[in-house]
């Protein structure tokens, strides 16, 4: 049993990693629990033969002023890399061909991703009433509702399932893309909300990785926390004593126990609900139920002249109602530099995914094949590769479908009842690594709040 620590941090993923940094540089006692040998969560880098594939997330959207604080107090700005002016293409795949998404207002018109009719369906949109504040609608409804089919089919859809996997059938417009539900709730139309919301101040970066693939950046923090992030220590239980909290764990030298003032979750959900046990209550019960998507990352290299398509762009998204086995595919040697060796294209596809869990689940060889079949269709591809890898994430993305404000409301009782205790990761409040990172910032200035005062 080690003395008290300020804060003992569950789950070492960017969440975790990002509040334990964040409160040991202002002063206090962290220590970071990781189950796995290595930091970083889903994000996770692939380096071989002069290629570096990403087998998790690719890119940081720089959408919140938490990010650029974080890599700057990380010291970790001058890695970064912006993405190529190429990845501002975008395409949509539509009858077997892949189709450049509209840029603007003319693109848009000129555009033969949807028919004539659903351009001038769109023209009613403002006219469209709120649904009534108290009915909670999927993607899929709001969508059709609203833009109608083929918006939600070639737009909305592979959207979706470029962020969550999900299926838009299934998740919550107001949970799962609640800036878009605020548009609707709050000027009564998307179209009037996009014109008239006033944008706040934003950061400029748009999207980024790191020189060595975005791996750099949980390495980074791993390596600043030094002995506070213990990393093959798996959190067994939680439990409450008269000054605070005692975290059991299971570490590389036998079981572990930790006091800590305060406790931050940043863990899966079954991981979470295991170690809340001792506790009880709604959230510990409620989460282990919450959903998630499968997916298989499936990342291949060729020769540049096996590859008919330019590959000018970010890469393609494929609707379902294409049936071709991928949810989408990314360019990464044309979305940032020094991805592939001279001469050679990478290629990130990802399977499965919330409709289609059992193509992520499949052998290795079977999804390597099925996924070098579709591309070889779309992308004109000759031959095979030169290097290839899939990784299967059983439970990638949580899955904010309809009714996922229990788990929300759940969580608040949960860090009402038990002063210290606080809910971060992306189980909740976005699945982003921005979002990620936002969150764990805000509970690392709730957490520092609550000692302080105690003090
Ligand atoms: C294939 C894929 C592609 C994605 N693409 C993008 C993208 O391009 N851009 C983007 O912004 N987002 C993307 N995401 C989403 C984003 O990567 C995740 O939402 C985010 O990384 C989650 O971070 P986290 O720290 O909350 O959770 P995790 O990364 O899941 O970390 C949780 C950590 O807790 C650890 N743990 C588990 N049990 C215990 C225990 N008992 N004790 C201690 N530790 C434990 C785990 O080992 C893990 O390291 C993608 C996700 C996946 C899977």
């Amino acid at each position: 049993m080690s003395g008290q620590l300020d804060v003992v941090v569950l789950g070492g993923g960017i969440s975790g990693l990002t509040a334990g940094f964040l409160l040991k540089r202002r002063g206090f006692k962290v220590l970071v629990l990781e189950a796995s040998g290595r930091p970083g969560g889903s994000i996770a880098t692939w380096k071989k033969d002069g290629f570096i594939f990403e087998l998790g997330p690719n890119t940081v959207l720089n959408n919140a002023f938490e990010i650029d604080s974080l890599c700057g107090e990380a010291g970790i700005m001058g890695r970064r890399i912006s993405a190529t002016p190429k990845a501002a293409v975008r395409y949509i795949v539509k009858n077997g061909r892949l189709v450049k998404l509209p840029g603007g207002p003319l693109g848009f018109a000129a555009t033969p991703l949807f028919s004539l009719k659903a351009k001038l369906r769109l023209l009613q949109e403002p006219f469209i009433k709120p649904a009534p504040a108290e009915t909670e609608e999927s993607i899929a409804t709001f969508v059709k509702r609203r833009l109608g089919r083929e918006f939600l089919d070639y737009a909305v859809g592979p959207f979706v399932s470029g962020v969550y996997a999900g299926d838009p059938e299934k998740l919550s417009v107001r949970h799962a893309v609640p800036k878009i539900y605020a548009l609707e709730e709050q000027y009564g139309s998307l179209i009037k909300g996009a014109i008239r919301k006033r944008k706040g101040p934003a950061p400029q970066g748009g999207l980024f990785s790191f020189e060595n693939g975005l791996e750099e950046l949980p390495l980074k923090l791993a390596e600043l926390l030094g002995p506070d992030f213990s990393s093959g220590t798996a959190a067994v239980s939680v439990g409450v004593d008269e000054k605070g909290y005692l975290v059991e764990a299971s570490g590389p030298r036998g079981p572990a126990s930790y006091k800590a003032k305060t406790v931050i979750l940043a863990m899966p959900s079954d991981a979470a609900s295991k170690a809340l046990k001792p506790i009880g209550g709604d959230f510990q019960e409620k989460i282990a139920s919450l959903p998630y998507a499968a997916v298989a990352t499936v990342c291949l290299g060729y020769r540049r002249e096996q590859v008919g398509h330019s590959l000018e762009g970010f890469g393609f998204l494929c609707p379902e109602i294409e049936q071709r086995h991928v949810l989408g595919c990314l360019f990464p040697s044309s979305l940032f530099v020094g991805r592939a060796p001279e001469g050679f294209v990478a290629l990130t596809s990802f399977v499965g995914g919330a409709v289609h869990p059992e193509r992520a689940l499949e052998p290795k060889e079977a999804i390597l094949k099925k996924t070098a079949e579709a591309l070889s269709g779309l992308l004109g591809i000759k031959g095979e590769p030169v290097i290839s890898r899939v990784e299967q994430w059983p439970r990638a993305i949580p899955q904010y479908t309809i009714g996922h404000g229990v788990f929300k409301d759940a969580a608040a009782k949960l860090e009402n009842k038990h002063p210290g205790l606080f809910v971060s990761g992306n189980l909740l409040y976005g699945v982003s690594l921005g979002n990620c990172i936002q969150n764990a910032a805000g509970v690392a200035a709730r957490a520092a709040a609550f000692i302080k005062e105690r003090i």
